[in-house]
């Protein structure tokens, strides 16, 4: 089926029958070019009425664009100390931006579930400190307010991929959002998620690929890279993908990150502790800052070898 978008009334004012919500909805809408056939269920994804990339700036960094972007730091904000200390070194080895959780989702209610707003005020310490710009994952809609006043980029994790309405609340924060695949969505799942938080008026969106629930148990998920090429093909969105949560081991992060800027990722999400087996999560996965100082050694001649560079260390600019 074909659908071609026309404009059709200008807001609730224009058209006294819609709620506001149907009216910020079709707002969005209108904005795909008059006439522009979209034949996707994600319209405003698409790139059939908008084939060119759209780049994502947070604060400052151009995610999407020519220059490849790797976001790095811990499962979760542990102590502020290792929480700077982290920040330093992964800036040092070539990190464009910081990312912890202070909210975690944890499979058990015994496990640690975050210092939430304290873990914020830390991420907040790190970004002064080293000027990275901060990611940090969004869990309840009574956080938004929180969590958008601390991050630059807020993270929907696979567990709320399809939580609709978080996805509202999100977008209506302003604040770009990072997507990750839901660990049982298809690649039209996941895009439709996209398109909630597009029609919702937030256009800053980055699409994150971090593996899927497979029949496989010598990883932790199966990372889905053909996904990376199928979300740069059918979508304007930006793609980064997390080899740390896509394997669940340590030492498959470094090829599985190489394979991922082969593949035409726009940049990474990697896990990195001051002492992986001491984490309070997701320390099998973690890097050491060595193997992290390795990891962006190694993808620096992929990064180049796609026609792209790494962010320059000079566009980090946050609070310094
Ligand atoms: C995380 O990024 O630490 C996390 C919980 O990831 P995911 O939502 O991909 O499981
Ligand atoms: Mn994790």
């Amino acid at each position: 089926m074909t659908i071609t978008l026309k404009k059709q009334a200008t807001g609730s004012a224009g058209n006294p029958s819609l709620s506001g919500e149907d009216a910020e909805v079709l707002a969005v809408l209108e904005e795909v070019p008059r006439g522009a056939a979209v034949s996707k269920p994600y319209r405003l994804a698409s790139r059939e009425g908008h084939p060119r990339s759209t780049v994502v700036n947070v604060a400052g960094i151009p995610v999407g664009s020519a220059l490849f972007t790797v976001i790095a730091g811990p499962c979760c904000v542990e102590g502020e100390e290792e929480i700077v200390e982290t920040a330093r070194s992964v800036k040092q080895s070539g990190a464009h931006m910081l990312r912890g959780g202070a909210f975690k989702p944890r499979t058990s209610p015994y496990s640690f579930q975050g210092w939430g707003n304290e873990g914020l005020r830390r991420l907040a310490r790190a970004r002064e400190s080293t000027g990275l710009p901060v990611v940090t994952e969004l869990l309840s809609v009574g956080d938004v307010e929180s969590v958008a006043s601390c991050a630059d980029l807020i993270q929907i994790g696979a567990r709320n991929a399809q939580n609709t309405p978080l996805l509202c609340e999100v977008a209506r924060s302003g604040k770009p959002v990072l997507l990750k695949r839901g660990m049982s969505c298809t690649i039209e799942e996941w895009l439709m998620s996209a398109e909630y938080l597009l029609s919702h008026g937030n256009p800053n969106v980055i699409l994150c690929e971090r593996g899927i629930r497979s029949f496989e148990t010598m990883t932790r998920n199966t990372l889905d890279l053909s996904a990376v090429a199928v979300a740069k093909q059918e979508t304007h969105l930006p793609v980064v993908v997390d080899p740390s949560h896509g394997t669940g081991k340590r030492n498959l992060v470094i090829p599985m990150a190489r394979a991922a800027v082969a593949a035409g990722a726009d940049g990474l999400l990697i896990e990195v502790h001051p002492d992986p087996d001491r984490a309070l999560s997701d320390g099998a996965q973690s890097l050491t800052f060595e193997m992290f100082r390795k990891l962006m050694e190694e993808i620096t001649p992929i990064v180049e070898a796609m026609g792209r560079g790494l962010t320059p260390a000079r566009l980090i600019q946050c609070g310094v």
